[in-house]
């Protein structure tokens, strides 16, 4: 994951966090206290409502009382006289807003019945319509009291088949009771007058639950809608009963969402019936997704600040990082002149002045171990040179005096003083002649123009060879040399002449560095396991005085040698004789020409102990043809 990424992704999961709870909360208190204001409502429409029904009870009364207390009305209702009862009555109701007016008689007779029509004018009922059979009415003639209480009730009217709000009080003459007037309003009239004050839709129920009246006008030619407001008998019983309003399930008609709230019907202390008072609800659920939506944009702007300088951060971080990377990289990639070019003053411009500082630092450095290294380039290169200068300067009188010394030695009659002096000549040369030839070996091997004559060979043959030429020192010093395993290996193709000489100077320097009396060893073994191709590896351990850890690589340096300096005249097979210093530089070479390569193991030098130590060359095998 980038450094970016890794900036951004908390500020950008912490807000998305932030967003859903805050969303969620304030979307659920907003809700809650919608529904809190639409429950409130409800109680306040179902209150109105209340208030509504008492007036209507008052204009009832106010009328009915009209009517009765006219004078005439109540003699004419006892004198049977009904078209004076009627006439004296109708007027009055003509000037009130009276729906329906209906005089009885004592006897139960209707004298009068009168409905408005929808142009204002009143429609006289033929009589009787059986309205008097009202429990209203019959309960009122039954208590025969002109005092009696005024009569209310829902019901539907037998002239038109609607629901009426009816009012009945009785009409008093000084004798008695004289009849009864009624004053009804239908509550298609009624309802829209109740809606319009309590600004609510308002149903009515019957006993058994069903809808009387409703203002949710569209739905009342609508059988199933009417269905769906309908209640249950049980819950018309508790809302009857109830001191308050209760709060009812909300329901869709027509695809709308509506809550409601009923109560009884009270009227007096009288409880008439149940009715509802109804708001849509859309209003909650559509300020509720308003709401939402507010802060959900509120949230995603915030959110899309908040990535935004996420990222300008990240950048301000990345950026600088990014330079010391692509500098670090170009660095390691060798470019030393490369800065970050960081001077800000925070962590990462310290960091990054200081890796500048160590760059320059690092550049000067390097600038002078490359001077250096070419001073000394310079100096080896003049160095390979004089040594290839003096081999070839000091080869041809070493030529000449190792010619006459030969033929001196070869003198029978030579005095054998002289003929000892001769031979003594002689030795010294020849290992003049060697030291010249190895000085020739080097500056070939430095100039890599040393040749590989291939041929096949037998590795047990070469070693006998070297053995035939340390015969005498091996036998002087008392040391054994034993070839182990050489003969059984493959015939292999390699420059013979050039292994020589490597075997040549590994024993040599076993002899040297070895006490009277040791042993070398010389192994060979051919290894396949875990290596691409074949490889033969010889191994030369002797028990001498070892090498040190730390000379054991630079001992294949030319020139490079742990001898006392003293003793370097001694011979090249006296016990720590010393000597040039090429030997296993020109082994290295060599071993190097064919592809290989040639290590050292010791535990350590000790003069005493003689720890030994043990030569390792191994190359890639070739086997003859066939
Ligand atoms: P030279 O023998 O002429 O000094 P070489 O290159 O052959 O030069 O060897 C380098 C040095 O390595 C020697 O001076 C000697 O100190 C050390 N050395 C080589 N062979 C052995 C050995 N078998 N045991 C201990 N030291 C050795």
């Amino acid at each position: 994951m980038s450094i970016r990424i890794k900036v951004i992704m908390p500020y950008f999961l912490l807000t998305l966090a932030v967003a859903i709870v805050g969303t969620y909360v304030v979307t659920r208190l907003v809700a809650s206290s919608l529904s809190e204001r639409l429950t409130n409502q409800l109680l306040e429409a179902g209150r109105v409502v209340s208030d509504g029904m008492a007036r209507q009870e008052i204009k009832h009364l106010e009328t009915a009382r009209l009517v009765a207390y006219t004078r005439g009305v109540a003699e004419a209702l006892s004198g049977g006289d009904a078209p004076a009862a009627s006439a004296l009555a109708e007027p009055v109701a003509a000037g009130l807003d009276t729906e329906s007016l209906v005089l009885i008689d004592r006897q139960g007779q209707e004298i009068l019945h009168l409905i408005r029509q929808a142009d204002g004018s009143f429609q006289r009922i033929a009589v009787p319509s059986g309205i008097s059979a009202l429990a209203i009415v019959q309960d009122l003639l039954a208590t025969g009291d002109p005092k009696a209480m005024p009569r209310r009730g829902i019901g539907q009217h037998p002239a038109d088949g609607r629901y009426y709000y009816f009012t009945a009080i009785p009409v008093a003459a000084q004798f008695g009771m004289t009849g009864v007037v009624i004053v009804a309003t239908s509550l298609d009239t009624l309802l829209p007058y109740l809606k319009s004050m309590a600004l609510a839709d308002v149903v009515f129920y019957g006993e058994q639950g069903q809808v009387l009246a409703t203002t949710l006008v569209g739905q009342l030619s609508d059988g199933d809608g009417l269905a769906q407001l309908s209640i249950a008998p049980d819950a018309y019983q508790e809302a009857l009963l109830a001191s308050n309003m209760i709060g009812g399930e909300n329901f869709t008609l027509q695809g709308r969402w509506y809550s409601l709230a009923r109560s009884a019907l009270k009227v007096g202390n009288e409880r008439l019936g149940v009715f509802s008072t109804v708001l849509p609800l859309n209003f909650v659920l559509q300020a509720g997704s308003a709401s939402r939506n507010t802060y959900v944009l509120i949230f995603a702007v915030a959110m899309a600040a908040v990535v935004t300088i996420g990222y300008g951060v990240s950048r301000l971080i990345t950026v600088p990082l990014g330079q010391l990377v692509r500098t670090s990289q170009a660095i390691t990639g060798g470019d030393l002149s490369q800065r970050t070019g960081l001077r800000s003053k925070d962590e990462i411009g310290v960091l990054a002045a200081t890796f500048d500082e160590m760059t320059a630092n690092l550049e000067a450095r390097t600038a002078e171990l490359q001077k250096t290294y070419h001073t000394l380039e310079q100096i080896d290169q003049a160095k390979s040179s004089f040594i290839t200068l003096a081999a070839h300067e000091l080869r041809t009188p070493l030529s000449l005096i190792k010619g006459y010394t030969e033929m001196l030695n070869q003198d029978n009659e030579l005095d054998p003083d002289l003929a000892t002096l001769a031979h003594g000549v002689l030795d010294g040369t020849k290992r003049m002649v060697e030291v010249v030839d190895g000085m020739l070996d080097i500056s070939r091997i430095d100039s890599q123009t040393l040749e590989i004559a291939p041929a096949l060979f037998n590795a047990g043959m070469l070693l006998e060879r070297v053995r035939g030429e340390f015969a005498r020192a091996l036998e002087l010093r008392s040391l054994s040399l034993n070839t182990q395993s050489l003969f059984e290996l493959p015939p292999m193709v390699a420059d013979p002449e050039q292994l020589y000489k490597v075997f040549y100077h590994l024993i040599m320097n076993a002899i040297k560095y070895t006490p009277d009396g040791g042993v070398i060893t010389v192994t060979g073994r051919m290894v396949s396991d875990n290596v691409a191709a074949p490889e033969i590896e010889f191994a030369v351990q002797d028990t001498g005085i070892g090498i040190d850890p730390q000379h054991q690589e630079p001992i294949f340096e030319k020139f490079y040698q742990l001898g006392e300096v003293q003793f370097h005249s001694s011979g090249k097979t006296k016990f720590k004789g010393g000597g040039p210093g090429l030997g296993l530089s020109i082994a290295r070479g060599v071993i190097r020409a064919h592809g290989g390569r040639i290590w050292v193991e010791s535990p350590g030098r000790d003069d005493v102990h003689c720890p030994g130590s043990c030569f390792y060359v191994r190359i890639p095998f070739k086997a003859g043809p066939g």
